[in-house]
């Protein structure tokens, strides 16, 4: 078998074994396996691109390898939970730039070597460069957003929109010229090219500005799809078949991944783009301020109320998240279950910051699979259901959604108004992210347990096993 076979092999292998990683992603109970095998696949198909290319710089890679290794450990190692969404957008944002760089490198080698090329290959170059480079400016106003250091409010200005579309059909007919430039090997290519980068630059900043920070870890989804194409448009320039199966992978997934979380925000993708919605706080469709009245518990009350159903549902938020009061909600779990009461955790699936998020806390804290509910699944229990406990969810449990004239209407929601009883844990009566009110917190059968989720968990850890 030559040297060239084996590679290609081994690509093949790489690419079989992303296919079943991603397919294990599907379930908590497979995701961590399905995460493994793909680090296996890109391990294989860096060592077959290394082994397969006559490598005259091992000095450099190896301390590229390091480099990247050290920060990814690290950062894998650090960041939060609800911070996920900023290292994904950065992430993005460099898998952009290396798939523009990678075209760069390709066009500047084919220039020096004074050769033409086929109208497929400048294609290739021309796309992954767009997209690459979009995702790269992008992904980094995604970041600052979600950061703080850009605004996030959106950011918008009269004609817009015209200037994003004018910018575009500037970038096709400047891709166009490149391609035709190169197929003459015309030397002016290179900077049609710098125009053409720095022009993909403007767009990717002009296209994220004007989407509120709310909606950035959508807008970061979408971006993670066109890392991928960029990907796997890279893949073409250099012809390698690992990198376009690769990159379609993550494009298709990150595509998906995003129409999940728009139908799950009852959003269309058009109005997440354009909808310049999420920054600020929307006024809801409530009545008169002063029939509402909240009843607030203490951790004592709320503990003999759990203590005491025979079924409770817990349904946790972003503000479980924030607190980190994963640890704490397992311990009142056990401390009930002790007690023979049924618990399950109702998983709304876009609770919190991304989806996945309720999943992933709760793993952490050894929460066994079988005990989380989506939506679907455990909707129709609700009415069978003495008391549920919501842990720093709001919007997911909004009865408003079914108000045809509220902002959310149509969002899927968990009906825990039809439970017996309800004890909502947060710090005050304030909105959540749709910034709209929430009627649940004024019902009858709803009972407010107000202060930061970490501390009053653990006063219910106590009291839940007094009681
Ligand atoms: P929400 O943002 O609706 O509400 C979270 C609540 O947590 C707040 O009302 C806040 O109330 C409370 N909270 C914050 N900090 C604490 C704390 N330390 N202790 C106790 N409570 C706290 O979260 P949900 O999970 O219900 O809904 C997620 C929202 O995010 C949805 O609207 C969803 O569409 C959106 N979204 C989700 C995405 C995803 O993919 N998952 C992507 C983009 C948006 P208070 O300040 O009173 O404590």
């Amino acid at each position: 078998m030559t040297l060239s076979t084996a590679v290609e092999i081994s690509y093949l292998f790489s690419s079989v074994l992303f296919v079943i990683g991603l397919k294990r992603l599907q379930s908590p109970a497979t995701a961590r396996r399905g995460n493994q095998l793909a680090a296996v696949a890109m391990f294989i198909a860096i060592c077959a691109t290394l082994l397969g290319n006559q490598i005259a710089e091992w000095n450099t890679i190896l301390i590229g390898i390091a480099v990247g290794g050290i920060i990814g450990y690290w950062a894998a190692k650090t960041v939060q939970m609800t911070e996920m969404p900023e290292l994904v957008g950065i992430f993005n944002g460099f898998g952009g730039a290396a798939s523009a760089l990678v075209a760069g490198a390709e066009l500047l080698r084919l220039q020096s070597l004074n050769v033409t090329s086929p109208l497929g290959e400048g294609l290739s170059i021309v796309l992954s460069c767009l997209i690459g480079t979009v995702t790269f400016s992008g992904s980094f106003v995604a970041f600052g957003k979600l950061k703080g250091i850009v605004s996030g409010n959106p950011i918008t200005f009269p004609l817009q929109k015209t200037l994003n579309a004018g910018l575009f059909i500037g970038l096709l007919v400047l891709g166009g010229a490149i391609m035709g430039l190169f197929q003459l090997g015309n030397l002016t290519t290179l900077n049609t090219f710098y125009i053409f980068t720095i022009a993909a630059l403007s767009l990717g900043i002009l296209l994220v500005i004007p989407i509120g920070g709310a909606d950035m870890p959508v807008v970061i989804s979408l971006l993670n799809s066109y890392s991928g194409l960029a990907a796997s448009a890279a893949g073409f320039v250099i012809s390698s078949n690992v990198l376009i199966i690769s990159g379609a992978l993550v494009g298709a997934s990150g595509l998906i991944l995003t129409l999940i979380m728009c139908k799950a925000m009852n959003r269309s993708l058009t109005n997440v783009a354009f909808g310049a919605f999420g920054g600020e706080s929307i006024i809801g469709t409530q009545g008169d301020d002063s029939e509402k009245i909240a009843r607030p518990v203490d951790a004592e009350g709320a503990a003999m109320i759990l203590a005491y159903a025979q079924s409770v549902v817990v349904v946790p938020g972003y503000g479980l998240a924030v607190a980190q009061a994963q640890h704490e909600l397992r311990k009142v779990v056990d401390n009930l279950e002790e007690k023979g009461v049924d618990v399950k955790y109702a998983i709304h699936p876009v609770a919190g910051r991304m989806p996945g998020h309720m999943n992933v806390l709760l793993a952490e804290a050894d929460v066994s699979y079988d005990k989380l509910f989506d939506l679907d699944e455990i909707n129709d229990d609700f009415d069978r259901t003495d008391v549920v406990l919501v842990v720093g969810a709001n919007d997911v449990v909004n009865p408003e959604a079914h108000n045809p004239q509220s902002v959310i209407a149509g969002m899927p929601i968990l009906d825990v108004d039809k439970a017996k009883s309800v004890i909502v844990m947060k710090r005050s009566l304030s909105t959540g992210f749709a910034g709209i009110d929430n009627p649940l917190f004024y019902m009858d059968h709803t009972l407010m347990l107000f202060g930061d989720a970490k501390e009053t968990m653990n006063d219910l850890v106590r009291e839940v096993r007094e009681a």
